[in-house]
């Protein structure tokens, strides 16, 4: 059997790397040139996406990239303390790591590349066609390439995902815009490598200490209107210090010093988030990752659950008699968990953009909500999240397919 991967940052790599574990081959097609890193963003990558990774041999890259993260915690913004969310898997086993979004890639594509997995680069997918027995891509090079499915790792603004259903949606605007930065010689009141979030008055601000003492922050700025084409890329990193300033100036905490002396600001971007998806699978075509379910990145999930959905897809594959009884037993095992993820980060976003009186009610009701959500069977289910590659695939088919 022989797979086309189409995209190569995280789900696509690691996609790979799984099906070669199954013995399964495949192929990784990317639409950039030289390699999808994405300069600047950082991200948390959490014990349950180090797990699957190790469950295929490919977390010491990853794990080495980063630095250990085990909680955040969250303040109001006059400092009074919300709640703590533990990021580490229950048993203590694994702690989630914080590292750049480019080392991620770097170290799950080497990984692949060191298995002998071809990535060819430069190979944007603009059309397939499932025929009987195969599937073709096609490139918009011109060039063409045959397998015998075709997964569809190719992210937020997926083009697989519309080949298998033309009426898919969109993913929707959260209503928040995100930016942040590395900042070197400001003293901060966090533990290193665990992040402080402070539900700001017209902002949210985190930051977390790294080992080597710079501190990196982000920020999500509400913002109703989506931002129209090009429109972020005409502000500046100047004049996004100086907004940030003025829209952290009464929150408490080191907001305002870390943005005045922050060597950079990374570029700006809207926050989206794919919900529901109907379809996630049509013939010998799927969408993994952020393709069919993008959480907003407020969950600190979207990376994990793509490496979780590489190593489950790639294992019904191995385990199931045809494509399509594969592709349907995972998305039954998949869509419950993806979709309750997506869900939660969802409802935490919309405290990021509270308004005066949805503030003074947050304040109130987070203390009672967080620990509940953050640290009871919510997170232990999200944390603790261990895929078995020994036990086989069940077959619950037919079940997690929403009705239309
Ligand atoms: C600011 C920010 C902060 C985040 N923070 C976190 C966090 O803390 N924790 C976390 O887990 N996640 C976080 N995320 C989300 C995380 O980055 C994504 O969930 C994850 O990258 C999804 O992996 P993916 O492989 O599905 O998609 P991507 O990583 O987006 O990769 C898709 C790849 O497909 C390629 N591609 C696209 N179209 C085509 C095509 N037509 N043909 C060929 N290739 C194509 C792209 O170039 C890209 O390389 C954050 C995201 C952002 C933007």
């Amino acid at each position: 059997m022989k797979a086309l991967i189409i995209g190569g940052g995280i789900a696509g790599p690691a996609a790979a790397i799984a099906l070669h574990e199954a013995g399964i081959d495949s192929v990784v097609h990317e639409a950039h040139a030289a390699s999808a890193d994405d300069v600047g963003v950082f991200l948390t990558l959490g014990s349950n996406g180090i797990d699957a990774l190790r469950t295929i041999g490919a977390d010491a890259p990853a794990v080495a990239a980063g630095f250990p993260t085990p909680a955040i915690d969250m303040v109001s913004t006059t400092g009074k303390a919300l709640g703590r969310v533990r990021t580490s898997r229950p048993d203590g086993d694994i702690t989630s790591r914080t590292l750049k979004r480019a080392d991620l890639y770097r170290a799950i594509r080497d990984e692949a590349l060191r298995r002998g997995i071809r990535i060819e680069p430069g190979k944007r997918l603009v059309g397939a066609q499932d025929t009987e027995g195969a599937v073709r891509a096609v490139f918009a090079d011109g060039s063409e390439e045959c397998g015998d499915l075709l997964i569809g790792c190719d992210g937020l603004h997926s083009t697989v995902r519309g080949l298998i259903d033309p009426t898919a949606p969109a993913p929707a605007y959260s209503g928040l815009i995100g930016l942040g930065g590395y900042t070197s010689g400001v003293p901060v009141d966090a533990r290193t490598g665990s992040y402080r979030m402070v539900f700001g008055k017209r902002a949210f601000f985190g930051y977390v200490p790294a080992p080597d003492g710079e501190v990196w922050w982000f920020a999500n700025v509400p913002r109703s209107a989506e931002p129209a084409r090009g429109e972020l890329e005409r502000i500046d990193s100047e004049q996004w210090r100086r907004r940030l300033i003025e829209l952290f100036a009464d929150d408490i905490g080191p907001a305002v010093d870390l943005i005045r002396a922050s060597r950079e600001i990374t570029p700006a971007g809207p926050m989206h988030a794919m919900a529901t998806l109907p379809v996630w699978h049509r013939g010998r075509m799927i969408v993994i990752g952020d393709a069919a379910h993008a959480p907003s990145p407020t969950s600190g999930q979207g990376a994990s659950l793509s490496i979780e959905d590489a190593v489950e897809l790639a294992k019904a594959l191995r385990d199931r008699p045809t494509i399509e009884s594969a592709f349907t037993a995972y998305e039954a095992l998949r869509r419950p968990r993806v979709e309750r993820i997506v869900k939660q980060a969802a409802r935490i976003n919309n405290n990021k953009a509270a308004g005066p009186t949805g503030r003074i009610l947050r304040d109130l009701l987070m203390p009672l909500i967080l620990p509940r959500l953050a640290n009871g069977e919510q997170s232990r289910r999200t944390y603790g999240h261990h895929i078995d590659w020994d036990a086989p695939t069940a077959t619950i088919e037919g079940a997690g397919r929403p009705r239309r």
